[in-house]
């Protein structure tokens, strides 16, 4: 390989390895390891392909101000971008987020601009609402919102798909993907309808959220539960999450998710993150299902490196009544 000329030339193109350590039944089970992104995660490309599209239709002028509500990966891939092409980049941000995360932010020269997390849309410190004001107040700023941004799903329209179908040599039978804002499920699905229809687009859904239900059924629920899953799951269907190309979904424990979290690492050496648990423990399920042998690939949405002091951590896990302690005094389950 040849040397690159920036950091954003490594967006994207990232590998897949195939998991023959989990048992997947008569399945052979894929990971796409978008952790392997330069900041860490799939939405390193959406923060390209979203300020890329704004600089073409003149919405982001030079030197210009990039606004969005967000602590998590989507601020950081924002960020890369915005640091290496010289934006201004102010986010919003509830205050319940880690103080590492914030700390990343900073690091890579990003504005933060805390606010409660104790409030909801309407209220005047709501964080996406404060985003939509900061918008109107400053000159030609751009308010990304990736909710609704069409860049969004199109970055995995023309990246994400299309590696995964030339990876697999064609054969691709299922792809397990989870909902945040809907974009990856929803440009990759679009991609596979019209260039592998036989590939069923499954969301991989955590306990308490409505995507799953929401795909199997059409009914939109308003029970909303809680989750420790991060990044995925949600409690209204995004604009960007196009339900017509989700063919099912499949809910999942936090619990079940921290352990093939575990497996993962233990098993194959990759460190995921927690949605990753996620997707993996509902694309395991599938495989082990199947009568047929299938082709399936998971996403490994983002790196565990911001999750240790939790998904991996065995005190964590016991406080969250995820796992049983071992025995009283057990060193291992000590937080150090
Ligand atoms: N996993 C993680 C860790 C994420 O941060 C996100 C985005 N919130 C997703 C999965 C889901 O991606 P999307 O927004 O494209 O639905």
């Amino acid at each position: 390989m040849t040397a690159c000329s920036s950091v954003l030339d490594l967006i994207g193109n990232t590998p897949l390895v195939e998991l023959r350590n989990l048992d997947a039944g008569p399945c052979r089970l894929f990971a796409k390891l978008e952790s392997q992104n330069p900041g860490g995660s799939v939405k390193d490309r959406i923060g390209l392909s979203m300020i890329e599209a704004a600089e073409r239709d003149g919405r982001l002028k030079p030197g210009g101000t990039l606004i969005e509500a967000t602590a998590g990966n989507t601020g950081l891939g924002l960020a890369l971008v915005a640091a290496l092409k010289g934006y201004r980049l102010i986010l919003v941000i509830p205050d319940k987020m880690s103080l590492d995360k914030i700390q990343h932010l900073k690091a890579l020269g990003v504005e933060v601009r805390l606010t409660r997390s104790d409030v909801g849309k309407g209220h005047p410190e709501y964080y996406q609402d404060i985003a939509e004001r900061l918008e109107r107040e400053i000159p030609g700023a751009f308010w990304v919102d990736q909710f609704s941004n069409p860049a969004n799903p199109e970055a995995h329209y023309r990246g994400t798909g299309p590696e995964i179908l030339e990876q697999m040599d064609g054969d691709v039978d299922a792809i397990f993907c989870g909902v945040g804002s809907g974009g990856t499920i929803t440009g990759i699905g679009r991609f596979m309808k019209e260039n592998s229809p036989k590939t069923e687009m499954i969301v991989a859904d955590p306990e308490g959220s409505i995507v799953a239900e929401a795909a199997n059924t059409g009914n939109i629920s308003t029970e909303v539960g809680s989750w420790l899953i991060e990044g995925i799951g949600e409690d209204f269907i995004p604009p960007n999450c196009d339900l017509a190309v989700i063919s099912r979904g499949i809910t999942v424990s936090d619990a079940d998710s921290f352990a093939a979290l575990g497996d993962l690492i233990t098993k194959e050496g990759i460190l995921g993150g927690s949605s990753t648990g996620t997707l993996l423990a509902a694309a395991l399920r599938y495989c082990r299902e199947q009568k047929e042998p299938k082709r399936v690939v998971t996403l490994v949405c983002d790196t565990g490196n911001k999750y240790l002091s939790k998904a991996f951590n065995r005190a964590w896990l016991v406080d969250q009544g995820l796992i049983r302690r071992r025995r009283h005094g057990d060193l291992r389950d000590m937080i150090i």
